[in-house]
């Protein structure tokens, strides 16, 4: 009954994880969750005056589709300022969160059996959305490269369907970030095959040091007429729920995702559009600060515990908010003693056992790793982690 193209995604793993893990607290059982791909804070006092403005003037209407102009110039500023090249509002478009940027972004420019490359582990959702499109996910294995793609796998990928690269740094679930040698070589093979680049920078604002976020544009000007900008601020200002972000690209590209938007959701929130409108002119970094730092206390708290596990290399972490933990060495003393141990089967028990909820590495299409975040509480933090260590270390 329902449409085939319904075989073709199912909910996206780590939304079922964090639903686990509410269905077990649900049943009585404290848990701690370390599935959230979002950070535990208040809202920016900026951000509030915004909307809270906006809701007095009576603010309820349509805006254009692509989001309200003030607010396309604001982040033309913004880019123009993170890559240090001028951007314009019309090559810019208001997106109800990263999500729906990506989504445009795969629908306009995929064309059914074209191929994406897509550096593995990766965010669920890149794949589900190609494979909508009519697209093709070619999966690049970073595992044993420190989980940053190698240009040699990357080239050897490229074929006569190949349309695009998706490039996700700093990395969810992973934690990498990409150096610039790798980011150029990562340009210069996009040129030369001329593939689209999905250029997806989430997490941008949380590159810890002496890692640092390099925007693709910046190293490789040349690139950018085919470089397609995702960002959103549901990570850097800890507003998942308000569901703003935007997509930054060509013309063409911008003017197609009109045409797209207009048929789907139109404009993104009125209230969240004015909202960052009133923050990004207000232009106070203080709360963005106040979270990096935030970010950076449970990282170096994270990382402090988790360097006793004894089986499980302390993760890279070089930035976002994740620990990507490498369950490899487990696996293979697992099979020596004649047992298989997946992902799944760590992410299980330590929800039972030690009641802290992870993401299984086979939402990111990797069955020997475990994502856990770092954006909560750190009293919450120090407490889970201490049990996972624990429970790990049982199974030495
Ligand atoms: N891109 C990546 C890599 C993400 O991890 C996420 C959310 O987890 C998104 C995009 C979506 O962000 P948004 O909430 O702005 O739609």
């Amino acid at each position: 009954m329902l449409a085939q193209r319904t075989a073709l995604f199912k909910s996206s793993g780590t939304a079922a994880a964090s639903a686990a893990a509410k269905a077990v607290a649900a049943s009585g059982k404290e848990i701690i969750d370390l599935t959230a791909g979002e950070i535990w804070s208040h809202t920016a006092p900026s951000v509030r005056e915004g909307a809270v403005a906006a809701i007095n003037c009576n603010i309820n209407r349509y805006t254009d589709t692509l989001g309200l102009i003030e607010l396309r110039h604001a982040l033309a500023r913004k880019i123009s300022a993170e890559t240090a090249q001028p951007w314009s509002a019309d090559e810019i478009a208001v997106t109800t969160g990263a999500k729906q940027a990506l989504f445009n972004a795969a629908m306009v420019i995929v064309n059914p059996g074209d191929e994406v490359l897509i550096p593995a582990p990766y965010w669920t959702t890149f794949p589900a959305q190609i494979v909508v499109a009519g697209g093709t996910p070619v999966f690049i294995e970073t595992r044993h490269t420190n989980f940053v793609p190698r240009l040699a796998d990357l080239t050897a990928a490229v074929t006569r369907k190949t349309k695009a690269i998706l490039i996700n740094t700093p990395n969810n679930p992973t934690g990498a970030v990409y150096d610039r040698d790798t980011l150029a070589n990562m340009a210069q093979l996009a040129i030369d095959h001329e593939l689209w680049i999905i250029f997806d920078e989430c997490y941008g604002a949380f590159a810890h040091a002496p890692h640092v976020h390099h925007p693709i544009v910046t190293l490789a000007p040349r690139a950018r007429d085919r470089t397609l900008i995702v960002n959103s601020f549901s990570k850097s200002l800890a507003l998942t729920g308000w569901r703003i972000g935007y997509l930054a690209g060509p013309k063409a590209v911008i003017s197609a995702v009109r045409a797209l938007q207009s048929h789907t959701t139109s404009n993104p929130n009125v209230i969240a559009q004015h909202a960052l409108l009133h923050h990004l002119e207000t232009g106070d970094p203080a709360f963005q600060l106040q979270l990096q730092r935030q970010v950076s206390d449970a990282r170096a708290l994270g990382l402090s515990i988790l360097t006793a596990l004894s089986s499980v290399p302390q993760p890279a972490a070089q930035g976002g908010f994740y620990f990507y933990l490498d369950l490899g060495g487990l696996q293979r003393s697992a099979k020596a003693n004649g047992r298989e141990l997946n992902a799944d089967d760590v992410a299980g028990t330590l929800l039972m056992d030690a009641g802290v909820a992870t993401v299984s590495g086979t939402a990111f299409g990797d069955p020997a790793g475990i994502r856990l975040s770092y954006g909560i509480d750190l009293h919450l933090l120090d407490q889970g982690l201490r049990r996972l260590t624990a429970t790990l270390d049982t199974w030495n």
